[in-house]
């Protein structure tokens, strides 16, 4: 009874002050409508714009409401307004509230979708954007740039927004600090689903960013709170700190590739955030440059990155720094942090002949490592950082870390603790939710659909051009045995299986076999193949925003004049994987990945994997290159293993930016050899227990004088002096 009384009486007050916010209510139904009500309204106005889509609309919002009496602008009814086509939004004028719009199937006219100023003159403050979805709103070049959501000004507010699927570069949101305009933002972003951003391929794919280096010796004094990060692999950085006195607190991270990384400014504080890597690779924590940072109360479990994405990586600097390299970090605080399960904890990182300036009057304290091993490394001097206080499950290498034995204990909020102990991070921290973010109205979920997932189709060879073109996605095309001639391109533009037994042969005469587009990807099995053409498979011609997979298993291909898996330019393998095939008579090469030629360091495919495989007078087994000095990638990775390569061309594999090279346990018989070439960062290159016989040793040098790369050579057998 107390309870039903006090929900009414709790109605009637929203009413009432809801009746004392608003003055009138105006819908709009065009862009033009929108710009003149808006210009009209005054404060407590509502303006609503009417369901339904909108294509090609640029809307402007420039009003004046008061702290009191905000001016609304919404959608009808939340998530029912969508904006598609050549659409944006710019807001300038203060005191506004905006809701519930859908920017989706198109991208921007200009250079941001949503921008907070009318122009260069008119910035917009105190405004709210809330309940607003950007979904895969992208450019059809990956190499366009945008911003989906870029804040000028000042007390400005993004939350309860869904941001996913951004494809091409850009930061997905940034805070502006454009040069000479060193203000404080004052910005809030909290509350927001960051749905999946797939790799990049290169600089450019932050999720977030506060400032760039011109600017980021002054405060910026942004919050990043309450958000959720799901999937946001776009490049190194998830969060790219360059102003001081920011507060990243409360968001969770989950099985993101990258870091939060206070790149430049001072005086930032990174507490209570939630990153679970989940065993994912290259998932990072926390990387700390510059002055007076604190890294706080953080829990971080089951990371896997190292070097640069260490759980927590402190970085050296260099001397005398300009503005847009390494400042030195002094005075760092990371305390009462805990990190589970991390793959690596870095001191120095960076270190080389420009960062040699490491971390002094910095503090390591009361934080909680539980590791099998000790993960922690460091790099050149680190007497700079004072350990005390911290616990840790192994034997320590480093003094300041006290040895126990604890077992860890999941608690009612999923994060593991320490039985027994107080150490690490808090008690009672919160993950964030799918239901704590995003508007409740537009779903979270974003899977990507698996081969062999769909229908299996069985094929003859008169039906294999029209069931390819017919296939939906996950579905598998069994061909019976026979002979396949293949004469034009097929198109794939969704992930197929092709399957058969090796008497289903297909012989090719096209230019390519199968050419993937937009969405395409193609696993082939057990099938034999050969042809005259150019290429087996070949990535798409024009630029691709999602990212394709190609996987090879028991498969022969025989006396192919071309390329095996052949790339493009602008489009991006996320894996290529090789296994148990064989490959005999190949003209080309066989994993064709130069297709980059910037010196931005943009490449075509992220991993490569090939095992239990043989390649007979092969002309080339793997060609990759990803050039130019950038380190904002955790690709290309290229792994070869248990494989044989007989006679062929020379080098038989060449390298060249690749970041992490293994190649074991292969026979190299009168074959060409292995060249390495890396560039700047930190390349990781094994070469170990490979039989070379009449085979020229391992090429392996540097590209460029900076970078510290770490090559392992070991257990090669044969191989000549
Ligand atoms: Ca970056």
């Amino acid at each position: 009874m107390n309870q039903r009384l006090g929900m009414t009486a709790a109605i009637a007050i929203a009413l009432l002050s809801a009746g004392a916010a608003h003055g009138r209510t105006i819908t709009v139904s065009s862009a033009t409508e929108l710009l003149k009500q808006v210009r009209a309204a005054k404060p407590g106005d509502e303006v609503l714009i009417a369901n339904g889509v909108y294509r090609d609309a640029q809307l402007v919002i420039d009003a004046q409401g008061t702290a009191q009496k905000p001016i609304r602008i919404a959608a009808q009814t939340p998530g029912r307004v969508v904006l598609s086509g050549a659409s944006n939004l710019r807001i300038g004028g203060r005191h506004l509230v905006i809701a519930g719009l859908v920017f989706r199937d198109g991208a921007a006219p200009t250079k941001e979708v949503i921008s907070f100023r009318k122009d260069s003159r008119t910035v917009a403050s105190n405004v709210r954007l809330t309940e607003v979805v950007i979904d895969h709103f992208n450019r059809p070049d990956r190499r366009e740039e945008d911003i989906w959501v870029a804040i000028y000004g000042q007390d400005n507010r993004v939350d309860h927004s869904w941001f996913a699927g951004k494809g091409n570069q850009g930061v997905t949101l940034a805070v502006i600090r454009p040069k000479g305009v060193p203000d404080e933002n004052r910005a809030r972003i909290d509350h927001n689903y960051f749905g999946p951003r797939p790799p990049l391929g290169s600089n450019g794919g932050e999720t977030i960013r506060i400032g760039t280096s011109e600017e980021s010796l002054s405060d910026s004094k942004t919050v990043i709170d309450r958000n959720l990060f799901d999937r946001c692999d776009g490049e190194v950085e998830i969060i790219s700190i360059k102003s001081g006195h920011n507060i990243i607190r409360e968001n969770t991270i989950l099985q993101s590739q990258g870091s939060i990384v206070l790149r430049h400014g001072n005086g930032n504080l990174v507490s209570r955030n939630i990153i679970l890597g989940r065993g994912k690779a290259s998932t990072g924590g926390i990387r700390v440059i510059n002055r007076d940072q604190i890294v706080r109360d953080n829990y971080i479990e089951g990371n896997r990155g190292t070097d640069f994405t260490s759980a927590i990586a402190v970085m050296n600097g260099v001397p005398n720094s300009s503005i847009n390299r390494y400042h030195q970090v002094q005075n760092a605080l990371i305390e009462h942090n805990s990190i589970i399960d991390p793959a690596r904890l870095v001191f120095g990182a960076g270190n080389d002949a420009e960062r040699s300036a490491p971390p002094i009057t910095s503090r390591f304290v009361d934080n909680l490592i539980a590791s099998a091993k000790d993960p922690f490394r460091t790099e050149g001097d680190v007497s700079g950082i004072v350990l005390s206080g911290n616990v840790a499950n192994f034997a320590p290498a480093l003094a300041g870390i006290t040895r126990r034995d604890f077992t860890l204990k999941r608690a009612a909020n999923g994060l593991l603790y320490p039985d027994g102990i107080d150490a690490g991070a808090p008690r009672d921290l919160k993950p964030v939710t799918d239901r704590d973010v995003g508007p409740a109205w537009y779903p979270k979920a974003d899977a990507s659909v698996a081969f062999g997932s769909g229908t299996t189709h069985s094929v003859r060879p008169r039906d294999f051009a029209r069931v390819a073109g017919q296939a939906k996605g996950g579905d598998v095309l069994r061909l019976s045995p026979g002979d396949y001639r293949v004469a034009s391109p097929i198109v794939i533009t969704r992930p197929l299986t092709v399957s058969g037994p090796a008497q289903a042969r297909i012989s090719f005469s096209a230019p390519v076999l199968f050419q993937l587009g937009e969405g395409g990807a193609i696993r082939l099995e057990g099938l034999t193949i050969g042809g005259s053409g150019a290429a087996v498979v070949r990535s798409a011609p024009v630029s691709t925003i999602a990212n394709y997979r190609v996987e090879i298993a028991g498969t022969t291909f025989r006396d192919v004049k071309g390329d095996v898996v052949a790339t493009t330019p602008s489009t991006l393998a996320e894996a290529l994987t090789i296994s148990k095939s064989t490959f005999d008579k190949i003209g080309g090469t066989v994993v064709a990945a130069t297709a980059e030629t910037t010196k931005l360091g943009h490449y075509p495919i992220e991993r490569i994997e090939i095992r239990d495989s043989s390649f007979t007078d092969v002309m080339r087994v793997a060609d990759v290159a990803r050039l130019g000095t950038d380190e904002s990638t955790f690709g290309p990775n290229f792994l070869m293993v248990g494989s044989t390569v007989t006679g062929g061309g020379s080098p038989a594999v060449r390298l060249s930016g690749v970041q992490v090279a293994t190649i074991t346990g292969n026979s190299f018989v009168r074959a060409g050899g292995i060249e390495v070439a890396h560039s700047v960062g930190a390349p990781d290159t094994v070469i170990a227990d490979n039989r070379f016989a009449q085979t020229q040793a391992p090429k392996i040098f540097k590209l460029y004088p900076q970078g510290s790369p770490r090559v392992t050579l070991r257990g090669n057998v044969g191989l000549a002096q």
